[in-house]
């Protein structure tokens, strides 16, 4: 039983019923996202911190309750694979940075090995609700690739909008995965307003980041994850509540993941699950920081930026959740980071020697920006941190090349080895 209420406008509170809007709050064009609402009361009725930790679903849909779908079935199936992703005690970067207490949560351990399949996930599980013949989005290659692959496992057609400068990695999975995939001459930005368009042309349902409602609800399970997961490692039963790190390091582009991970936080403390908001640190890389500028100036307007960063998932000129993102960071009494593509390459490659971690570089700017917090004295040593890779360093070999170096070429003698290694 679903306790999905309704919808309200993240921009004017107006509040609509689940078959009223699909997409936005009609009042401002494309940009009035709207947040889900839950009857947290129905919730508590059928769920506790107790009873989801005992669950024996080793994926996001352990959340069910707590999500505005009903189970999609096919399990055993990509679909039943998105999120419960490993979560690690980072001890060593943790002594790098002076910090006792730091945690990397590895979204890049998805099916489609990115955080989007959690977005991708839910949204499916709503096509399949509401019949929708055709799923489409916009998007820099992981969540088109999220969509393709979840859509493939259940059967749904998809078809994908990406940039054509997007890692061919990321190109080649949307291909194997049998989307139809537009390379659209243009940045990520012109690419989500094209599927926008096409998208009421031809009658498909729209999965494009935060325009769809139901891409932050999937994506709240990665807050719901770090909780439970944290508990865990930190030896609390679970019994009424779970424990809430001090501060969550999540990199941001359009701004649906952190406003995603603030909504998953806001209904744990809804429903008296957590005692406590963690305070949500944006980092954004400095060629693509529409979001971290709006913060910076107290402000909620986003004005779009000419975004440059080798960090492909997270350059976005205009950012299609910026306001919530915005207020993530404000609401919870966390921060905006920008920090450059070298420092983002410098933490690709200390997550990998010293935590095991290979994410992309968009992954990596969660962990660049606690690096920069940290030497700023903007964290207390004693904090628990926990940091979000939203996606593995497999996707982009060629910026992971640009961070790693060239392998030494020998011929094949010891001598040869002897005169390396010596
Ligand atoms: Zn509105």
């Amino acid at each position: 039983m679903s306790a999905f209420l309704g919808y309200k406008c993240s921009l004017c509170g107006a509040e609509y019923a689940p078959g009223e809007v699909q997409y936005v709050c009609p009042k401002h064009g494309d940009m009035g996202n709207l947040d889900v609402v839950l009857d947290y009361a129905a919730i508590n009725r059928s769920a506790s911190p107790e009873t989801v930790s005992a669950s024996q679903e080793s994926s996001l849909w352990r959340y069910l309750p707590l999500l505005p779908v009903g189970d999609p079935g096919f399990a055993n199936t990509p679909l039943h694979a998105a999120g419960w992703t490993p979560f690690y005690r980072a001890d060593r970067l943790a002594a790098d940075l002076g910090l006792q207490h730091v945690y990397l949560k590895d979204d890049g351990r998805n099916p489609t090995a990115s955080f989007k399949d959690r977005a991708s996930a839910v949204v499916v599980a709503r096509a399949l609700e509401i019949r929708a013949p055709v799923i489409a989005a916009a998007s820099t290659g992981n969540a088109g690739a999220a969509l393709a692959g979840i859509a493939a496992a259940v059967g749904q057609p998809a078809v994908i909008l990406a940039p054509e400068t997007a890692p061919q990695a990321k190109v080649a999975q949307l291909l194997m995965f049998g989307a139809k995939v537009l390379l659209v001459k243009g940045n990520y930005d012109q690419a989500f307003d094209l599927t926008l368009e096409a998208s009421r042309e031809f009658g498909w349902y729209c999965r494009n980041t935060g325009y769809n409602p139901f891409t932050l609800e999937g994506k709240k399970t990665a807050a719901f994850e770090i909780c439970e997961q944290l508990s865990a490692a930190q030896g609390h039963r679970a019994g009424r509540t779970w424990q809430a790190p001090d501060r969550i390091f999540v990199s941001v582009g359009d701004g649906n993941i952190i406003s995603g991970v603030h909504k998953g936080l806001k209904d744990l403390f809804a429903l008296g699950w957590i005692d406590k908001i963690p305070k949500l640190m944006g980092v954004q890389a400095e060629g693509s920081a529409a979001v971290a500028n709006a913060w910076a100036s107290d402000t909620e307007t986003i004005t779009p930026v000419a975004a440059q960063t080798l960090a492909d998932s997270i350059s976005v000129d205009l950012p299609r959740d910026g306001v919530r993102a915005v207020r993530a960071a404000r609401e919870t009494g966390g921060a905006y980071i920008r920090v450059s593509d070298a420092e983002i390459l410098d933490a690709m490659r200390a997550l990998a020697r010293r935590a095991a971690v290979f994410a992309e570089p968009a992954g990596s700017t969660a962990y660049a920006g606690l690096v920069k917090a940290a030497a700023m004295g903007m964290v207390d040593p004693s904090e628990t941190l926990a940091v979000l890779n939203t996606g593995n360093g497999l996707k982009d070999v060629k910026s992971a090349m640009q961070a790693a170096g060239e392998a030494v070429k020998i011929e094949p003698t010891l001598a040869a080895v002897r005169q390396v290694v010596a």
